[in-house]
């Protein structure tokens, strides 16, 4: 019986698609208050064979001088015309969502791919989503992966109602809405809200938002009966840290987990550093309960 967590070991050690080459933007429209949509297209994704919910990839924005490496998830790929979607949170201060709105269409870009960030755990009917706008992207396409026969609480946090509409939901799928800027930390919002939700061994767990705040939800899980298996919680992002500040950072602690022999496409491995990162890196053993 794999769990959810196990289930996306096998899947990003599996490594079945890596692609590092360009694509072109070939479209890109608001679709809500504080969503852009963006298609890209390759000849290289046609190496994308199996597309799974909440796959991740990454683009080089940024200039010669200064590279700017940003994750997004697929929102959407057609392999009939190679092209792919992406939903792009428009928040102040971002290289992300300049470059998302710019109008220019056929811009070359870095295309890096893939991360695989979702799975059905073996016997799994019950399912709790948390996210915060960024992870809007990735809820919709688990709540379309996600049989009917199921039933999902998913806690979502988006700046407008609107943006809350992109998520499509059946009569199976209970949506807590939370609407307001973003959530960072403890007493946030969403931190709150994840308080109320119902915990406990036969539900799988899949959290995404601002780093502080799914340490927060986190530990909150972890608490009430929430077994680590059942458990999937990513940072999407880093409150006051942009992404290249964050990935100098990690490139710092991965080489070190390396070093120390861990396996860093573990997600347990992933989840002990980012949300446990104090312990020394010798403590950090894939046994750990
Ligand atoms: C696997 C994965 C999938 C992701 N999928 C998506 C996706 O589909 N759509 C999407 O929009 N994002 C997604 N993200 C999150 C996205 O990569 C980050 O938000 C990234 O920082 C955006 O880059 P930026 O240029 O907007 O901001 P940066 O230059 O990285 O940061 C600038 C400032 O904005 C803050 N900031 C960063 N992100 C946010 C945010 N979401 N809200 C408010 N403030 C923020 C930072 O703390 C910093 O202070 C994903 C992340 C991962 C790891």
């Amino acid at each position: 019986m794999a769990t959810i967590r196990e289930k996306i070991r096998t899947l990003s050690q599996s490594r079945l698609v890596s692609i590092d080459d360009r694509v072109t933007v070939v479209a890109t429209e608001r679709i809500s208050s504080s969503f852009q949509r963006v298609a890209l297209r390759g000849d290289c994704l046609s190496a994308y064979h199996t597309v799974l919910p909440a796959d991740g990839f990454k683009i080089e924005l940024g200039t010669p001088e200064e590279s700017a490496i940003r994750g997004f998830t697929v929102r959407r790929f057609t392999p009939e015309d190679l092209t792919l979607h992406a939903d792009v949170h428009l928040h102040p201060n971002s290289p992300a969502a300049a470059w998302a709105q710019d109008p220019a269409l056929d811009r070359p870009v870095r295309f890096l791919g893939f991360r695989r960030d979702f799975a059905i755990g073996d016997g799994i009917e019950q399912h709790v989503l948390v996210a915060d706008a960024s992870a809007i992207p990735a809820v919709a396409t688990i709540l379309e992966a996600i049989p009917h026969d199921h039933r999902v609480v998913v806690l979502a946090e988006a700046p407008t109602p609107e943006d809350l509409d992109l998520l499509s939901v059946g009569s199976h799928v209970e949506v807590r809405p939370i609407v307001g800027a973003p959530s960072v930390g403890v007493d946030s919002p969403l931190a709150a809200a994840a308080r109320g939700l119902p915990t406990g061994p036969d539900a799988q767990y899949w959290v995404s938002a601002e780093s502080s705040t799914v340490r927060a939800i986190r530990r909150h899980l972890l608490d009430h009966d929430v077994p680590r298996g059942q458990l999937h919680a990513t940072a999407y992002w880093i409150a006051g840290t942009t992404s290249t500040q964050r990935d100098a950072q990690e490139a710092v602690t991965y080489t070190r987990a390396v070093e120390a022999g861990l396996d860093v496409d573990d997600p347990q491995v992933y989840d002990l550093l980012e949300f446990e990162g104090d312990a020394p890196a010798g403590a950090l053993t894939p046994s750990t309960p």
